[in-house]
């Protein structure tokens, strides 16, 4: 684990330092981290005259989308309720919704928020294409070009074998038509999670492969999200050298949405040690923050979340974190730490703004954690805060 890059934001400062007289457990978002992000995004913007927008499923702080503005050319919904939230908190940007399937009663209220709409199949595209083309909307269909480029995370492959997201190039030909390829502007392909542009040339070419036909028809190509942009290993001359080719060759709009790279960094979530416990020889440290809850891809991808000042096997002393709810797989981790830990202690986990906030419960009745801001010059503001009203108002009225 190396932990340098994804703390950088804190400079040298001790967390305990910075966030310690904050309650735990809470969400910190790092302004600066996300300009700094948005500056990256926005030079392959420049470079090559390709939009970026948002993709608010990994991250809708709705608070930061004014400064996330100054650099990202709209957002993405994956349905009514982002694409809502993206109308106005980003009024100035594009806003592009696709959703796996959408529905009757919501369709001419999205109509109002959306720019671009994504059809994930054939079908669709023909049920609600003529009324979002009279609406004046840019329409387009999600294919799938059918090439894995990503091993062991299927959950996230939208190609693994009998996906439903997207129209392959077989059923493409079966159901397409003269009349419902007339109503197209664009296609969509969403292939990659935390992926390099090695990959995305791998996937285009696939693309190419399969559509070479179509393309030339459309006005832009959108080629999805999972593109780890601002990570620092992440190639991005090779990326600028993908969409400019697309652009010229294609004689289109090339369109990335990316989640992840947004924020990539950009949040932390900080908790404390309630109780150590062994069992077996192993010590077992139970915290204030829930995996399950707090941070639920730690269980459902599943990764160890960066840990400040724990390393996986250098330091001497080794604990299981885990969280306070019944679960018995709610673990955190295994981790190294140069001292014992004890009650109290705090702790600092990296990389937290991303798919977080947005996609946390209150499963075992866990309080959410609030949310706070840190400002580009590291003043502490709180965002929001919650209790258990938001654990009961999610069940039932009184
Ligand atoms: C998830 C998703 C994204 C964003 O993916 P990241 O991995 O967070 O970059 C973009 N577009 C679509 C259609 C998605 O489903």
């Amino acid at each position: 684990m190396e932990n340098r890059e994804i703390f950088s934001s804190l400079g040298n400062e001790e967390p305990e330092k910075l966030f310690g007289k904050i309650k735990t457990p809470c969400y910190i978002i790092d302004e600066k981290q996300l300009i700094e992000n948005g500056k990256i995004l926005k030079a392959v913007a420049d470079r090559t005259g390709c939009r970026i927008l948002l993709a608010q499923k990994a991250f809708s702080n709705f608070n930061f989308y004014g400064v996330l503005s100054q650099y990202l050319s709209g957002t993405e919904a994956s349905g009514l309720y982002e694409a809502k939230l993206g109308r106005e908190a980003m009024p100035e940007g594009e806003v592009h919704v696709f959703c796996g399937a959408y529905r009757d009663d919501e369709f001419d209220e999205l109509l109002s928020y959306a720019d671009h709409i994504v059809f994930n199949s054939v079908r669709q595209l023909q049920k609600f294409g003529e009324k979002a083309k009279r609406a004046g909307k840019s329409l387009g269909l999600r294919i799938n070009p059918q090439c894995s480029t990503q091993e062991g995370h299927e959950i996230y492959d939208p190609c693994a074998n009998g996906s439903r997201l997207g129209v392959t190039r077989e059923v493409w030909d079966k159901h397409m038509t003269p009349d419902l390829f007339s109503l197209l502007d664009g296609l969509h392909f969403h292939t990659l999670c935390e992926q390099n542009s090695d990959d995305l040339e791998i996937t285009l070419k696939a693309v190419e492969e399969k559509f070479s036909d179509v393309l030339p028809h459309m006005k832009w190509l959108n080629m999805g999200g999972g593109h780890h942009i601002t990570r620092k290993d992440y190639d991005i001359q090779r990326l600028i050298k993908i969409v400019s080719y697309t652009q010229n060759k294609w004689n289109l709009q090339v369109y990335l949405e990316p989640g992840e790279a947004v924020a990539l960094n950009a949040g932390y979530l900080a908790g404390r040690i309630l109780d150590v416990v062994e069992n077996g020889g192993i010590k077992i440290a139970v915290t204030d923050v829930s995996a399950a809850c707090h941070m639920p891809d730690v269980i459902e991808m599943p990764y160890t979340p960066p840990l400040y000042g724990a390393d996986d096997k250098n330091n001497k002393y080794k604990y299981r974190l885990g969280g306070p709810t019944c679960l018995a797989g709610d673990i955190i981790g295994d981790f190294c730490f140069k001292e014992p830990l004890k009650e109290g202690d705090f702790l600092l986990f990296g990389d937290m703004a991303i798919y977080t906030t947005c996609k946390n419960n209150t499963f075992n009745g866990m309080p959410l954690p609030d949310i706070w801001k840190r400002t580009e010059n590291g003043e502490l503001i709180k965002l929001t805060d919650f209790g258990y009203k938001d654990f009961k108002s999610r069940l039932g009225r009184e």
